[in-house]
């Protein structure tokens, strides 16, 4: 017989802020601190975990205007949860805060889905493969050359063939970090980001002159906001570099726009972001009718399943941060090994466990 539905009885959200290891930076932003906000939601006798990286605000959203919409409602009846949910901001506008907290409710009924039926996230949305690549992110513009150089080196030491660094904050320094880079790194695939730090004929001099240094992927090379500016970049950039974009897409219609504008040689998305897993899988449909590859932003094991799930994902990011936050607070954590993570089949839905008292301390 067909299991009867279960009604979601609570979502219950708290939030942390992890101080980093060290003060880090990026080519337009300082930070000392990550803000992790938890979301649980139980039905009978299951719990679901979903999260997201994100301001204090989305816990309050969670908690003032989204839990007290999905309870009652049917567990297994995700798209009807996630239609209430952004239905109900209508007036508090898609991107930012009421996307990261609808995304935190989505994941949370997404594992809550998979403890009820008890198969892992990636049964439910259908696996696509069986493990997924990841390249090590982190190469901060706060960090000395030979921080810089030790921690590329060290995920190509774990079997982490592909890296990523961030450049933009200096126009004058980023060549020679990028030079120390590649000497440190050998003949494995190097990356930069530049989150939006460069105008558009500077990003131009300087995807020559990274490209000279075996530079693949340029993200962000110009603001994400000009579309335009991104085309430019990838009609001019050398053959061999990707120009990427997309971490700052809460909904579809941004994704769309991306694409439809030609903007980007691979897109990137983030189920922290986007509206949890269901605008993730939203997300690679787009790539799927544009034919451009997917990587996942961010958040290394919210990404794992459904990055084995998606057809057009490409690789995930192994960011530095999270993966820190992760392996510190939850049980089941994303873990490289010979530079590809696998989901857990042995565990229903995340298969993440919070490790709430370890957390506390971070409490806000
Ligand atoms: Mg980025």
């Amino acid at each position: 017989m067909a299991r009867p539905q279960v009604p979601i009885a609570a979502v219950d959200v708290a939030a942390y802020t992890i101080p980093t290891a060290t003060p880090e930076s990026d080519g337009t932003l300082e930070w000392r601190a990550t803000t992790l906000v938890v979301a649980e939601a139980r039905a009978g006798d299951w719990k679901g975990l979903g999260y997201s990286y994100a301001d204090t605000a989305t816990a309050t959203l969670v908690h003032d205007r989204l839990a007290a919409l999905v309870v009652g409602r049917d567990a297994l009846a995700t798209t009807d949860c996630w239609n209430v949910m952004v239905r109900e901001i209508r007036n508090l506008g898609r991107p930012g805060v009421a996307s990261m907290a609808i995304s935190a409710v989505d994941n949370a009924l997404w594992d809550l889905k998979g403890q009820i039926l008890d198969v892992p996230l990636v049964g439910l949305l259908g696996d696509a493969r069986s493990s997924v690549p990841v390249y090590g992110s982190g190469g901060f513009t706060s960090y000395s050359m030979q921080e810089l150089t030790a921690q590329l080196r060290g995920w190509v030491d774990e079997g982490i063939g592909r890296v990523k660094m961030k450049v933009g904050r200096s126009a004058q320094a980023d060549p020679a970090r990028v030079r120390a880079a590649r000497e440190a790194i050998g003949a494995a695939t190097l990356f930069v980001d530049a989150n939006g730090g460069y105008s558009r004929k500077q990003a131009l001099a300087m995807a020559d002159e990274f490209a000279a240094l075996g530079v693949s992927w340029f993200e962000e090379p110009v603001t994400s906001d000009d579309l335009a500016g991104l085309r430019l970049l990838r009609d001019r950039a050398p053959a061999r570099m990707d120009i990427t974009a997309g971490e700052y897409g809460y909904d579809a219609w941004y994704f769309r726009a991306m694409l439809e504008a030609g903007a980007v040689d691979v897109l990137q998305a983030d189920a922290t972001r986007c509206a949890g897993v269901t605008g993730f899988m939203r997300a690679a449909a787009l790539c799927e009718a544009f034919q451009v590859p997917l990587s996942s932003h961010c958040a290394p094991s919210l990404h794992v399943h459904a990055c084995c799930a998606a057809t057009p994902v490409r690789h995930l990011e192994y960011f530095f941060d999270h993966v820190r936050i992760e392996q510190m607070l939850f049980d089941g954590a994303a873990r490289a090994r010979d530079g590809m993570v696998s989901p857990d089949r042995t565990r229903p839905g995340l298969g993440l466990m919070f490790k709430r008292a370890d957390a506390a301390r971070y409490a806000v």
